[in-house]
């Protein structure tokens, strides 16, 4: 047998996330690669989890999700952008968004089909465009700012294109699309069969006074758009797994057909754990701007000047670490030696790109104890100052 020889997904190999926190665990690294927190979750939520299974929640929750629990998330739709999205038939409970992602691409597109995705890219999309049959077409962000070039996508769009992926706020360039990127998307599309997937997992990160424009806040583009979100990163519990998908009615029941067959249905005292929670905790997100965006100046302060530059992050919560001032091009080789080096775990860019252009900047993620941030800040100077000295 030659499983290799014959791999649907030849070149994928284990993922860039996976990886650095092994390798970061093996080295005793501080750990600001994979996006996780490293604080306590809300007390109330371990609760309502405990909660839940003493009161028998414990068998197979329905296929599209628990009613409570899509509910609320109608609700706290409504309260986040003032938008009425049916809980029936438009909201379905998903393990984690990238199953929702996977399970859309599915429903989506399949063979002679083209998927529009842009780079930096995050690393679920393009396997599971290929697994689909489809045809996976990368189009790079504008750097240094990562802004989209809708001429580039005019350009690639044809009669076999069906999906375009779009991720806002966006990792790992820590972006946030805005109002006029949407419209322009929305114009580009119009009168044709593409539609449209929206990863907006870090929805409630955005900073210095941003407001998160999700495509279901556009009229159109709300029409044609799978819209992804995540509990785990909401309730800063990554190892939740759960999220959720926002369509049309007729492209949800198409992502149910998928999600059925891959998934089935989600954990169910979980799912009611968060269903009690948002009850009890209706304005969830709403505090995150705030917390995010002191721990961003946080380790902006620290660690900006000295030969590093953190452009603020926009979104999301990871920022960037801009090396140019005091090491040559090249992420990875940078990456390797904060691990190694410096004892702190980053996540490069390179590995987000069909194509990666000479980069001169590492993803690091702030959902860490101030105290994490402090250690890894003091780390990271002190590197930084020994090479700028031996460049000097
Ligand atoms: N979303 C997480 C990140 O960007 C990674 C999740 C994973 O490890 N697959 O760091």
């Amino acid at each position: 047998m030659s499983w290799l020889g014959r791999s649907k997904l030849p070149d994928v190999g284990t993922t860039i996330f996976t990886v650095m926190s092994r390798r970061a665990q093996q080295l005793g690294a501080i750990n600001l690669g994979q996006g996780f927190p490293d604080y306590e979750i809300d007390p109330l939520l371990v609760e309502l989890v405990a909660r839940a299974m003493r009161d028998g929640h414990n068998q197979y929750a329905p296929m599209e999700g628990l009613p409570t629990l899509r509910e609320r998330i109608a609700a706290k739709l409504a309260a986040s952008y003032g938008l009425q999205f049916d809980p029936q038939s438009e909201i379905t409970v998903t393990l984690g968004a990238t199953e929702a992602i996977y399970s859309g691409i599915q429903a989506v597109a399949g063979p002679g089909d083209e998927v529009i995705a842009f780079d930096p890219a995050y690393d679920a999309y393009e396997p599971a465009v290929r697994l689909a049959g489809a045809r996976c077409i990368r189009l790079p962000l504008l750097a240094p700012q990562f802004r989209y070039d809708w001429d580039q996508v005019r350009a690639a769009l044809s009669e076999r294109t069906r999906l375009i992926l779009i991720n806002s706020p966006h990792n790992p360039a820590c972006t946030v699309a805005t109002t006029q990127d949407l419209q322009t998307l929305a114009e580009l599309i119009r009168g044709r069969d593409i539609t449209v997937l929206s990863d907006e997992v870090y929805e409630h990160m955005v900073f210095d006074g941003r407001r998160h424009a999700s495509v279901l806040a556009h009229p159109e583009l709300r029409l044609r758009s799978l819209a992804v979100f995540s509990f785990g990163k909401t309730l800063h519990a990554t190892g939740l797994r759960i999220g959720y998908g926002v369509a049309p009615a007729a492209l949800t029941t198409e992502l149910r057909k998928v999600h059925q067959f891959n998934t089935f249905s989600i954990a169910h005292p979980l799912q009611q754990a968060i269903a009690d929670y948002l009850r009890e905790r209706p304005g969830t997100g709403g505090d995150l701007p705030a917390f995010f965006q002191a721990k961003r100046e946080r380790l902006r302060a620290a660690l900006d000047g000295g030969g590093l530059h953190l452009p603020p992050a926009q979104g999301t919560f990871f920022q960037l670490l801009d090396f140019a001032a005091i090491a040559p091009p090249g992420d990875v080789e940078f990456a390797e030696r904060l691990l190694t080096e410096a004892g702190v775990a980053s996540i490069p860019l390179s590995p987000f790109y069909a194509e990666p252009p000479p980069l001169s900047c590492v993803r690091l993620c702030i959902a860490k104890r101030d105290a994490t941030l402090d250690a890894a800040a003091e780390r990271l100077a002190a590197f930084a100052h020994r090479l700028a000295r031996a460049g000097a």
